[in-house]
């Protein structure tokens, strides 16, 4: 019999394929593409996926290795799986081994059985499902456009206000696509807000639902993972990489809250999970929804040059109302601690009412600065280009890039002459004054730091919903999708972190997190205020934003970025190059920038340059931009690169490529 080869994909960053001999006395019938291998490599052994079965080896027969073993009778993943992971790796610029890899539940690429462990009593379906609240006629529309679009491949953006009922409109939609026996993803951006998604849909739907989020044990994701390829979960709901999971039968997919940049994956394979989503629902010629009360500008485009079918909810769900917005000027009138005299007496109010107040500051620990006011030192981190961020409990100082924690200083380390002034306002601090402030008021803050631990959000929130009058403080983690019906009074704290930013994405995403962030006020029955501090109250983005809306502000942002040929009106790729000395980065990228130019392409080149933390963990960090009118010029252009760049780093550079990054500084 001819020796056949088995073509290997690994998860190794090397783009390429890998061929093993077959595993002795093995019948060639279990050799099946989509099975797992366990195989050799350098002095490892990894799991890999079977690519194919070759008759051919460009590698003599006795320098290869053999495979050590076959773990799966049955192809792992559907062919749509596959399918999705070979455009994700070519568009990507991404090893197919890790792409595969990065599909599979951790168990899985561990070398564990893909086995169900079917409980025998099944606790899911004890609900009589809650009674749903009658549909208004926007959303009434929504849901029969969507449910028209079965079996067929079309993307809607359903833009609704926040509080508008997107929600009822899924799970009315999803509801249709049940009754024909189809299953439904849902992705949502975060972790924190799963909980709840996942309570209202089983409160309605009497089938099984299965979540996938990180804070599972990886047995329960490995086990949801599996009822989803069985077609036994009907809905899976989850964030980034549920975009991945196979299914017997997908009918429609689901991407709340679509505009959010946690889709983007900020690591290693940097996909986008709404963009795959959409690639996904093309392939398998299924409706996707992508739903939004700040929609983005790509999908705003999108709809302009008719890609994307249009679906609004222009109006609060039921009795509530939008809120109502003040600007606070912080260059007129007093403060302590950040809190302005407006912002303070409206709180009161607000909880002498007996309601819920939110404030909200981006910016954890106690004060981002520790500085000597005598000579003028600031405490920095010794690997990176970072100011240390001052921390109350536990009392340190904490580098937020490499998570370096020292103690703190009791003395200035350049002067020695005098004690260190915290300086500018971090949660921890806010929470301090509050203190004092609001004594007899229960204050829960909700940031990074006081959420680690499993369960601990959960906690949080459970909270929040028991207790009457309240202050709540955050980061960005309580500003996203929650439904908070007490809160009447949001604050924002600071309102200026986005409007002079060097991102070209800034402005857009500070106008969405404003705007998120005000949606937790006034969900109910009662009205919602929001207070906003600035020192910019005259800035045109602010006042087109408050007084004309996300629509005039997106629309005004579009034309900006039309006139600057940033994207959506272009495609960017980012190289970004790692190395202990700056040069060897620099050089690096300089020859990746001489092949671009060699290709004799219409793309525009941008650096290499420093990136805004020149220096993270003790590596200086440099950038180089791509930028191509189409996505095909820049396809073209990265494949030409890529051909060439091993040879191209003589010193040791770690480098990525971002494809359609979100962040370019
Ligand atoms: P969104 O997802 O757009 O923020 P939700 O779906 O969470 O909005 O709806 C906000 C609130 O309004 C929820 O409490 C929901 O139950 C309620 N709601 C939604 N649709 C209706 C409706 N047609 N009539 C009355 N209440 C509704
Ligand atoms: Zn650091
Ligand atoms: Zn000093």
């Amino acid at each position: 019999m001819m020796p056949s080869y088995l073509r290997v994909a690994l998860p190794t960053p090397l783009r390429r394929l890998f061929d093993y001999l077959p595993p002795q006395a093995i019948d060639p019938k279990a050799l099946i593409p989509g099975i797992r291998v366990r195989v050799p490599f350098q002095s490892r052994t990894l799991i890999g996926i079977l690519i194919e079965v070759a008759q051919e080896s460009t590698i003599p027969d006795e320098k290869l290795r053999t495979a050590l073993e076959i773990l799966d009778d049955v192809p792992l993943f559907p062919q749509d799986i596959y399918r999705l992971c070979q455009w994700a790796a070519d568009y990507y610029h991404h090893s197919l081994g890790e792409v595969l890899a990065a599909a599979m539940p951790v168990l899985l690429r561990r070398g564990k059985a893909a086995e169900r462990k079917v409980k025998k009593t099944s606790k899911e379906i004890a609900i009589t499902p809650e009674t749903p609240p009658e549909l208004n006629e926007a959303q009434a529309v929504a849901v029969n456009t969507i449910c028209a679009a079965q079996k067929t491949f079309r993307i809607f953006l359903l833009d609704g206000v926040t509080g508008s009922g997107k929600t009822e409109v899924y799970i009315r939609a999803i509801n249709e696509f049940l009754q024909v026996d189809q299953q439904v993803l849902v992705l949502v951006p975060e972790i924190s807000l799963t909980p709840q998604t996942i309570e209202r849909f089983r409160a309605r739907f009497a089938v099984p639902i299965v979540s996938l989020h990180s804070s599972l044990s990886e047995q329960e994701r490995l086990q949801g993972w599996l009822a989803a390829r069985s077609g036994d979960a009907k809905i899976v709901i989850g964030t980034r990489s549920a975009v991945f999971t196979p299914f017997a039968q997908l009918g429609l997919i689901i991407v709340d809250e679509e505009h959010d940049i946690s889709f983007k994956q900020q690591d290693r394979f940097r996909y986008h999970a709404r963009d795959l989503a959409i690639m996904r629902a093309n392939m398998n010629h299924i409706p996707i929804v992508l739903g939004s009360a700040t929609p983005s500008l790509e999908s705003f485009l999108n709809v302009k040059r008719q890609r994307y079918d249009y679906l609004s909810l222009p109006v609060r769900a039921g009795i509530a109302q939008l809120p109502e917005y003040k600007l606070i000027d912080l260059r007129r009138t007093s403060q302590e601690e950040g809190l302005s005299e407006t912002l303070l007496g409206a709180m009161q109010a607000h909880l002498a009412a007996d309601n819920q107040v939110m404030l909200f500051l981006n910016r954890r620990g106690f004060a981002p600065v520790l500085y000597c006011t005598q000579c003028g030192w600031i405490a920095k981190c010794r690997r990176c280009e970072a100011r240390m961020v001052y921390h109350y409990s536990p009392a340190r100082l904490h580098c937020h890039y490499c998570d370096t924690k020292n103690a703190i200083p009791t003395r200035c380390a350049q002067c020695n002459e005098s004690p260190l002034q915290p300086i500018g306002l971090g949660t921890q601090r806010l929470e301090q004054a509050l203190l004092k402030h609001f004594p007899d008021v229960p204050i829960i803050r909700v940031d990074r730091d006081n959420t680690r631990k499993k369960g601990a959000m959960q906690d949080l929130l459970t909270q929040i919903h028991s207790e009457k009058k309240a202050i709540l403080l955050g980061t960005q983690m309580l500003a996203k999708g929650h439904h908070f019906p007490h809160v009447t009074l949001v604050g924002i704290v600071d309102a200026d972190a986005g409007l002079f930013s060097v991102d070209f994405r800034a402005a857009e995403q500070m106008g969405q997190l404003l705007l998120q962030v005000a949606g937790r006020a006034g969900r109910a029955e009662k009205p919602g205020t929001v207070m906003i501090q600035t020192r910019h109250p005259d800035h045109p983005l602010m006042q087109l934003l408050l007084h004309q809306g996300y629509h005039y502000f997106s629309q005004a942002l579009l034309a900006e970025r039309e006139q600057s040929t940033l994207p959506p009106f272009s495609y960017f790729a980012l190289f970004r190059a790692e190395s202990y000395k700056a040069q060897s980065a620099n050089e690096f990228l300089t020859a990746i920038k001489e092949v671009c130019y060699s290709a004799a392409s219409k793309v525009t080149l941008l650096g290499p340059t420093p990136a805004l933390l020149a220096k993270r963990k003790g590596l200086h960090c440099q950038h180089l931009l791509i930028k191509a009118d189409k996505r095909s010029t820049l396809q073209e252009v990265l494949k030409n690169v890529l051909q060439h760049i091993e040879r191209l780093s003589a010193h040791p550079v770690k480098w990525v490529l971002d494809v359609d990054p979100v962040e370019v500084i």
